[in-house]
């Protein structure tokens, strides 16, 4: 070319002042610009496709459909070619030297009052092909229209003011895109840093990108295949591909859907939660396409935070192609895709518990955790969450699981409430006082051992529209018949003196004394007015040390002997019925699972031991 044939054109305002920008910052991930140039090249080479398959006459009907970079240290540029549709002069001057774009205006805007630094939304804005500049100090462009009577040009400049127009013979259909590159941005012209690039960005594209005659993008972007045409082993190979994993994934999940959303999601649970293994909170594992082409790696809203195990993607032709973790968080798209992808996955997860409940069951060994953060944090997701939700209960063997609809189902008329009880381990929650009650009429009662269970119950209140009721709670209203026993109780006057004396001896450390109709083998036990004891618990354990706990009711079981006896040796030994009805309060309240001082307990124990040894 000669340069007396080539015409000068300015660019328009807005693009100078875009350009002024981009080649003036200092960028974080330039490294964006070949992504931007490569989407381009894909689109003219799909807006090709589409002239094929709507038979219409184009320039060079068999050439193949491809991207080809070339990289050349020596002379420090990057060529990247397509054969797609080209563009005629006209085309040139309107897509390369204006901003046509709704839209951009308001990005340059931005960007010019410092309010976003992030030229990483340049393709957002329909500019993508102006971060060329990022790079490159001159770029050179090689184009030809498909039309068949096109003729070929050359484009070039060096970004400031303005750029030429030159025809050139002998152009062959498409577009090359030639990158003279800045002193510091050499990198772009090594093969290595290229395919690099390339294999994060634009592995996907469906059409092949050779680097240096090499092909780069080896896997297809399956999720946009028909699901019955993929086999096993290509989402094997995918997922492998996609989580960096050496195993297979544990479940995998895809889906398309149209409306209300036009979404594509390949999703897979992997095999292992290693946050269990205390690796660390896991990172997001979905990456956000559109049209094949990455446009967020490990993007944090596109899912709840709670579904932070999932990996896979998520692809919406509706999303922009760039976009920033900051708009992706009050994007009301990205809300929208969140909503519609999380609905089908929770929807999945129940219909493989009802399917394959072995598998579920191994699922939630392992990934509990997850699931019962997001019913404790998401109001959104908590009631379908809930369901998820497995238990052992009072009616269950030791390993098995039951769920609150299962639980429902069981429920006797009449009953409506749904019980559950806190503690540490099986055992211990079976020996306790607050279930002697439930055991004997044959309530079952939900099994929690962790503090975080009883907060979701509290957050929930009812499930199907049956309350919740923690079994510690002090005011029940157990259905059936009062608690079976054979042993005679205290005459009412007898019981209403004796609690009146515990009341005394007891002072604040209770807040009430009463006859208890829960208790068949214990003979007392110690209820919280306001809260139940695992919350209370779970408090303590918040607070670390000790939390003061309120003074709770002390309800007493009038048939027990230890009772009886307390009742009699009050008028005999004052002293020792005092220091027997303190540890008679204390034995209650741990099995309530409260912490207590054990220096005063075990001084009185032993008070209490010495005068035991010297009766017998
Ligand atoms: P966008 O891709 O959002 O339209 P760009 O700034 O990336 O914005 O590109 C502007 C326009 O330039 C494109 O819409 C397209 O018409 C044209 N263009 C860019 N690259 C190519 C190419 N390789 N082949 C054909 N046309 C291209
Ligand atoms: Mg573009």
């Amino acid at each position: 070319m000669t340069a007396n044939l080539s015409q000068k054109h300015e660019f328009q305002t807005e693009v100078k002042q875009l350009l002024n920008i981009v080649i003036n910052s200092l960028y974080t991930e330039r490294e964006v610009f070949l992504r931007e140039l490569i989407s381009n090249a894909s689109d003219a080479l799909e807006k090709i496709r589409y002239l094929q398959i709507t038979s219409q006459d184009i320039l060079y009907p068999h050439l193949e459909l491809d991207i080809r970079l070339e990289t050349d240290a020596e002379t420090h540029t990057l060529s990247i070619t397509d054969t797609g549709v080209g563009m005629t002069q006209e085309e040139l001057i309107e897509n390369l030297g204006t901003i046509a774009h709704s839209g951009s205006k308001q990005f340059l805007q931005s960007l010019s009052e410092g309010l976003s630094s992030d030229l990483n939304l340049i393709g957002q804005f329909g500019v993508g092909f102006y971060s060329a500049f990022m790079a490159a100090q001159k770029v050179t462009v090689h184009t030809r229209s498909y039309q068949p009577d096109a003729q070929g040009y050359i484009w070039e400049s060096d970004g400031i003011g303005e750029y030429t127009i030159a025809e050139a013979p002998d152009l062959p259909r498409g577009t090359r895109i030639i990158l003279t590159l800045k002193d510091d941005a050499h990198s772009f012209s090594e093969k290595d840093t290229v395919t690099r690039i390339i294999k994060q960005y634009s592995s996907f594209v469906p059409y092949p990108i050779l680097v240096n005659g090499e092909k780069v993008n080896t896997i297809q972007a399956i999720w946009t295949k028909n699901k019955n045409e993929i086999q096993d082993e290509e989402y094997t190979e995918f997922y492998k591909f996609l989580a960096n994993a050496y195993d297979e994934p544990f479940l995998r999940l895809h889906f398309s859907a149209e409306a209300p959303l036009s979404i594509n999601a390949l999703l897979f649970l992997p095999q292992d939660n290693f946050e269990r293994y205390g690796f660390g909170r896991t990172e997001p594992g979905v990456n956000v396409y559109c049209k094949k082409v990455l446009i967020m790696e490990h993007a944090k809203d596109i899912l709840p935070e709670w579904l932070r195990f999932v990996k896979g993607i998520i692809d919406s032709e509706e999303l922009p192609l760039n976009i920033s973790r900051e708009t992706m968080q009050d994007s009301a798209l990205v809300a929208k895709i969140n909503r519609v992808v999380t609905k089908q996955l929770l929807k999945y997860l129940e219909d493989t518990a009802d399917s394959e409940p072995e598998r579920y069951r191994e699922f939630w060994g392992k990934f509990n955790m997850f699931l019962k953060e997001g019913a404790a944090s998401d109001a959104t997701h908590r009631e379908p969450l809930t369901r998820l939700l497995r238990f052992t209960s009072s009616q269950t063997e030791p390993e098995q699981w039951t769920s609150l609809p299962d639980y429902v189902s069981r429920l006797p008329e009449g009953q409506e409430e749904i019980y559950y009880i806190n503690g540490p381990s099986r055992e211990t929650i079976q020996a306790s006082p607050y279930l002697e009650a439930f055991r004997d009429k044959q309530i079952e009662v939900l099994f929690t051992y962790d503090p975080i269970d009883d907060y979701i119950f509290n957050m929930l209140g009812m499930f199907d529209g049956k309350r919740l009721v923690s079994a510690d709670q002090a005011e029940l209203n157990l259905p059936g018949e009062a608690v079976t026993t054979e042993k005679e109780p205290l005459s009412a006057e007898a019981l209403s003196d004796f609690a009146q004396w515990l009341k005394d001896v007891l002072q604040d450390k209770v807040s009430e004394v009463r006859a208890s109709a829960r208790l068949v083998e214990s003979p007392a036990i110690v209820l919280n007015p306001h809260t139940s004891y695992s919350m209370q618990r779970m408090m303590q354990l918040m607070h670390k040390d000790t939390f003061p706990s309120a003074p709770g009711i002390l309800e007493i079981n009038d048939r027990h002997p230890i009772i009886h006896r307390l009742n009699a040796m009050r008028s005999t030994d004052a002293e020792f019925a005092q220091l027997a009805a303190e540890q008679l309060l204390e034995n209650a309240q741990i099995a309530a699972g409260l912490i207590l001082d054990p220096r005063t307990m075990v001084q009185r124990l032993n008070t209490i031991l010495e005068k035991a040894l010297n009766l017998s």
